[in-house]
């Protein structure tokens, strides 16, 4: 409602975050935009309380009522908790995309300027191995779940394809491991194809993750929008940043149904903190997301080209950019000097590159979500997936063992019972039994899967626990750490086979 603040929650955060995060207030502020900040805390301090996730209550109620953050870097102090205060607000409030936008901006020389490099990586921000489920499988052997779910590849891939139409963005790639993790990166890319269709303006193209990182570094004005998983999208976003000027510049925004989180990319950088020498660049690009997201595009806009001809003229550039430019690092602007010449600029449009209000539609005009509206998806949901019809045809049953496979072998063919059979051994993922004539190492970890003997017949869980008996009999020779199921659904095998098989 025009005239009325917007109340956004303010985290300043540790290490240089103070100092960002009061170059965008002021900017904001001079901007004419009336904002009631709600001033929180989490991280460093935090923990040092005692306070394990790094997030007070108190915070967590502020974000609730505000549905709206501005955030400065936190740290994740060594021996306080083990959590990133980070990650933890990210999914306290299921924000699944992260965008993070990567454009070449005027005065800020990188190794592609004048390629017109314009692209935004959507990451999925919640799964993946960010699930952060970690296991010693052993003393020596360690191991991360790589969880993707249908719901969350459909909610994060429909939300890039809705960010491509609503930017009039031309094609949306879709970057994956799929050749090598067929099950959790192939189903992110099944979900892509399933969905692409609904969106047929958009050219939707698969790539695997590497390749994209090889034409990145060759030709990334070729990028568009760019749809991924969680751990791929955190390297690639840091290497598109890279193009474009490095972490000074790189902005990020994430979102969910709810709740909105805008942040810098860089982290605390604490040997520059209060020296008030730090780029505030990323931040302040991170609250024009911010005033985007709350409907001030005009604002956003008239900011957006106050940075842009503080940069291009370069009369004030800090110290960061003073050493990618070859200037005087000693005469560099401060970071309140810089803030200072972006407010002096208001009003002002760049003249190397044409103004940008990249983040409203093409028309200018502001489209904000109406209150409490989720963003559209259509998962399964329970009653579809209860109805894909299912069965158990075995266990992989993972063994800490450094018995060599020739022995382990028939040793675990002799406690596999009546009604199921030894068919494989591996050691990371690798068949060592039957023999394959190769030796691959043993780290003290063994997979035996275990099906039924007589082929493709359902194994009940009374199998299964009978075995496990069995095998726990004989102790320390074959200490089982954990068991898979091997399902299979709808006809298609829902496991992997061993390298080798
Ligand atoms: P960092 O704080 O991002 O700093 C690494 C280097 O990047 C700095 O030394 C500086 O490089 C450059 N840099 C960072 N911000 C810059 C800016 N605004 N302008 C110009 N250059 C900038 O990474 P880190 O040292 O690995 O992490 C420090 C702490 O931050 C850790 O506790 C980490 O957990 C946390 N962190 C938090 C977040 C977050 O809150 N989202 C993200 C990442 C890391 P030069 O030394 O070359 O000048």
């Amino acid at each position: 409602m025009p005239g009325q603040p917007h109340h956004v929650t303010v985290i300043p955060g540790d290490g240089v975050g103070p100092e960002v995060v009061r170059s965008a207030q002021r900017i904001i502020a001079a901007a004419g935009v009336a904002i009631d900040w709600e001033t929180a805390e989490a991280g460093a301090e935090v923990f040092k309380r005692g306070d394990t996730s790094g997030v007070p209550q108190a915070t967590r109620d502020s974000i609730a009522r505000t549905r709206v953050v501005l955030k400065g870097p936190l740290e994740t102090p060594v021996g306080f908790g083990e959590k990133s205060a980070n990650v933890t607000l990210r999914k306290l409030f299921e924000t699944y995309a992260n965008v993070r936008p990567a454009r070449e901006l005027p005065g800020v020389p990188t190794r592609y300027a004048g390629e017109g490099v314009d692209m935004i990586i959507v990451r999925e921000n919640i799964e993946d191995l960010y699930a952060g489920i970690e296991h010693m499988q052993t003393p020596d052997v360690a191991q991360c779940l790589k969880i993707i779910s249908r719901k969350g590849s459909e909610k994060i891939i429909r939300y890039a394809f809705e960010l491509a139409r609503r930017e009039g963005r031309r094609k949306v790639t879709c970057a994956t491991k799929a050749n090598i993790m067929k099950l959790t990166e192939g189903l992110f890319k099944r979900v892509f194809e399933e969905l692409a269709p609904e969106y047929p303006e958009i050219v939707a193209e698969h790539l695997i993750i590497d390749n994209v990182a090889h034409q990145m570094a060759k030709d990334p004005a070729q990028f568009d929008v760019v749809v991924t998983t969680n751990l791929n999208g955190d390297i690639i976003s840091d290497l598109a940043s890279g193009l474009v000027g490095g972490l000074g510049f790189a902005p990020s925004g994430n979102y969910g149904d709810d709740v909105a989180i805008f942040e810098a990319v860089h982290g605390s950088a604490p040997k520059y903190a209060g020296k008030d020498v730090i780029n505030p660049t990323a931040l302040i690009l991170s609250s024009l997301m911010l005033l985007r997201h709350v409907g001030e595009t005009t604002a956003a806009a008239a900011i957006e080209d106050a940075v842009l001809v503080t940069l291009e003229e370069g009369r004030a550039v800090t110290q960061d950019l003073a050493r990618q430019t070859g200037g005087d690092v000693e005469r560099a602007a401060s970071t309140t000097g810089f803030t200072d010449a972006i407010i002096a600029n208001l009003g002002r449009q760049p003249s190397s590159v044409p103004p940008r209000h990249g983040w409203e539609r093409p028309s200018g005009e502001a489209t904000p979500r109406p209150e409490g509206t989720p963003r559209p998806h259509w998962s399964y949901g329970a009653a579809v997936s209860a109805a894909v019809p299912r069965a158990t045809v075995g266990i992989d049953l993972f063994l800490e063992s450094w018995e060599p496979a020739l022995s382990a072998g028939p040793a675990l063919e002799a406690l596999a019972g009546e009604a199921l059979k030894l068919e494989m051994i591996s050691s990371r993922g690798t068949m060592v039994y039957p023999t394959t004539g190769l030796s691959p190492d043993n780290v003290g970890l063994l997979r035996a899967r275990f099906v039924a003997r007589e082929d493709g017949a359902a194994v009940p869980d009374e199998e299964i626990l009978a075995l496990l008996d069995r095998v726990s009999s004989v102790g320390a020779r074959f200490a089982w750490t954990h068991i898979e199921k091997l399902h299979v659904f709808a006809g298609e095998p829902g496991y992997t086979k061993a390298q080798g098989q």
